[in-house]
């Protein structure tokens, strides 16, 4: 079996990116590949857009801000330099497709809570990472076990 050269590991932010990124890194150190990091930022706009007639910018900015400070402490305390961050605007399985399509990644890396009943049947992002992926997906299980 061929070994990963390129890992891309997807990020929300919450509480259970350290262990999606741990397992990122293993499979990198094992297959001697290059890990990256990405966090995708939905806009405002896709949630409110045509109900509220308001502009959204100034809040849109600082959550890009404070999404950003937050992914480079996190690449820090995980040894990731700034050129393997990424830090993208729009629907997160639409951007996670298309970066690991842009740096020619083998594997994509994503945290799937095991969601059933209702959940399940509404989605997740681990699910639509899955759907339509052009290499491997490794969905990491997180969360409490019940
Ligand atoms: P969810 O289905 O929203 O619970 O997310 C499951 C996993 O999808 C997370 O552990 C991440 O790996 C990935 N993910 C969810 N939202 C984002 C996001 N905004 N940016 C990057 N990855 C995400």
């Amino acid at each position: 079996m061929s070994e990963y050269t390129k890992i891309l590991v997807a990020i929300d932010l919450s509480e259970d990116s350290s262990q999606v990124a741990q397992r990122g890194h293993a499979i990198a150190r094992n297959n001697g590949a290059e890990l990256h990091l990405i966090h995708v930022i939905e806009p405002l706009s896709f949630a409110y857009g045509g109900d509220i007639p308001m502009d959204f910018s100034g809040i849109q900015d600082e959550i890009h801000q404070q999404a950003t400070q937050q992914l480079h402490r996190f690449a820090e305390n995980n040894g990731v330099d700034e050129q393997h961050q990424h830090i993208i605007l729009g629907r997160p399985e639409v951007e996670i497709h298309a970066t690991a399509e842009e740096l020619g990644c083998d594997l994509i890396v994503v945290g799937s809570h095991g969601r059933y009943g209702l959940a399940l049947l509404m989605g997740s992002t681990a699910n639509g990472v899955l759907h339509g992926a052009g290499c491997d997906v490794l969905a990491v299980r997180v969360g409490k076990k019940k």
